[in-house]
């Protein structure tokens, strides 16, 4: 009989992205079918890609929203999104629990997105393997694990500490690029975070959505270090990228937009986007109107209305109501640049404009899916972070792969001026220093294509899961036959 597995997300789009190219994955490459229990919350961008993907009907790969989980009486006006989030899969360890027991038959594995390690305990009393999906970066992976060991050691607050966070075997966190979840160590999602480090270690295995060509160092970190094989004991899983597929043509809302990029000469587009939950203040919004302006490069430009902080989230759909584009767009803008530019209300189908052949550049949140997007499209960037983990990838993308630029101050401690807009754009779109990053990009994105085929790397790494999935299942068919 073919081997099921169930895997838990989170209703962050940054989670379904990858859970569900994992689904993708098992299917087609090793014949596994999926059910994917999806916590939900109600709200809009992550259910329109659900919902994209239920419509397809892919014969091994099912979704299950489960019930909406119910935390109105564990949050105040202040609690924090990621929070939140913990809060959703704690509450939703019981309707993990009930849809597992309702199924004919037990699955053979559990996986579940990192924000849900306390579903692990869910595995192990039904007695099957289970895995956590890391959605970011093997180097993020190494300081959320090694994360309890330096609450041991450092007393006062993370970001007082002098230049870098030592983690053993990886390149160093300089402080200002923390994880926003460590920024206060009094607050719940720092208590979170700790959590999270140590509940990874719980599980049989953890699948990290990297490659070993993107991140050697740190791979290598965890199976010879021996600090860090101290703090974590399961076996990390290198199977990336696990990317959203690209979609064929024919969506009606985003036909209009193919059809302009057709038109335009290749690599010479600039897409814009930052992510999810992405929001820039209204004065940044202007100067980044003017910095494209001024570029005169053609641009892509997924809009969001402005509020007040940097930050938003498609979790409080509330927070998109904004103020009209006068406020925020330089006058005439929209009319000067109407034959160079777009611009897409709120969401666009981001995977499919960075495969167009026209889209030479990406200026982006630096959230690890797009990231990954990008690479997987041969498309460098310029690193433009904002919250969460964002920080370490920037830093990452432009220290390490040398596939981006960014700008001198982070975004979020400055305002990012016209002028200094108008430069990373024309860098990444007309100078040698953006072609030799497109040259690197591309040669990432053939390298990774290779190793996710059969015989690379991060395919072997997935079929050693697979077989030790199946290894098990025999063990418990015996065991049931004996008793
Ligand atoms: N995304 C998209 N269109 C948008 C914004 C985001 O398709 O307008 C997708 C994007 O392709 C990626 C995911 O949403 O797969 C966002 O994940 P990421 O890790 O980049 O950032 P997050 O939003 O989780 O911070």
């Amino acid at each position: 009989m073919d081997l099921h597995v169930i895997l838990v997300s989170s209703p962050e789009i940054g989670h379904i992205v990858p859970i569900l190219a994992l689904a993708h994955r098992l299917a087609d490459q090793h014949g596994v079918r999926s059910t994917v229990l999806l916590v939900t919350t109600g709200a809009s961008p992550e259910s329109n890609h659900v919902n994209r993907h239920r419509e397809k009907g892919y014969a091994l790969v099912e979704i299950i929203p489960l019930p909406p989980v119910d935390i109105s009486k564990l949050v105040g006006p202040d609690t924090k999104v990621v929070t939140q989030l913990c809060l959703m899969m704690r509450e939703a360890v019981p309707l993990v629990r009930s849809a597992i027991a309702a199924m004919d038959r037990l699955p053979d594995a559990l996986f579940v997105v990192y924000f849900g390690t306390e579903s692990l305990k869910v595995a192990a009393e039904f007695d099957m393997p289970k895995y956590v999906l890391f959605t970011s970066t093997a180097w993020f992976l190494a300081l959320s694990v090694y994360c309890p060991v330096l609450d041991d050691e450092i007393k006062g607050r993370y970001i007082d500490e002098p230049g870098h966070l030592k983690i053993p075997g990886c390149k160093p966190v300089r402080t200002e690029d923390l994880v926003d979840m460590m920024l206060d160590r009094d607050d719940q999602p720092y208590r979170e975070y700790l959590r999270i480090g140590k509940g990874l270690a719980l599980s049989d295995g953890i699948l990290v959505n990297t490659c070993e060509d993107l991140e050697a160092k740190t791979l290598q970190a965890f199976m010879e270090n021996e600090a860090m094989k101290s703090v974590l004991k399961s076996p990390v899983y290198p199977i990336g990228p696990l990317t959203q597929r690209v979609e064929p043509r024919g969506l009606k809302s985003h036909e209009y937009l193919m059809d302009w990029l057709d038109k335009q000469p290749n690599q010479s587009v600039l897409f814009v986007s930052f992510g999810g939950g992405g929001v820039l203040s209204a004065e940044q919004t202007t100067e980044l109107a003017w910095g494209l302006e001024l570029s005169r490069q053609r641009f892509v430009w997924v809009i969001r209305p402005p509020k007040k902080g940097h930050v938003n989230d498609e979790l409080f759909p509330d927070n998109m109501k904004g103020t009209h584009e006068d406020d925020y767009l330089p006058r005439g803008f929209l009319n000067r640049t109407k034959t160079t530019g777009i611009l897409l209300p709120k969401w666009g189908q981001q995977v499919e404009i960075l495969a167009h052949p026209s889209v030479g550049g990406f200026m982006s949140h630096c959230g690890w899916n797009s990231i990954l997007e990008s690479i997987m499209s041969g498309v460098p960037m310029i690193a433009w972070p904002l919250y969460a983990e964002q920080r370490m990838n920037a830093t990452f993308l432009v220290e390490e792969l040398g596939l981006a630029v960014r700008p001198e101050v982070l975004p979020t401690k400055n305002v990012v001026g016209r002028e200094e807009i108008e430069k990373m754009v024309r860098i990444l779109m007309e100078h040698k220093d953006g072609e030799a990053m497109r040259d690197r990009a591309q040669q990432l994105k053939t390298s990774a294509t290779n190793g996710l085929s059969q015989g690379g790397s991060s395919h072997q790494w997935m079929c050693k899961i697979v077989s030790d999935i199946e290894s098990k299942r025999k063990l418990n068919g015996e065991h049931a036959m004996k008793y």
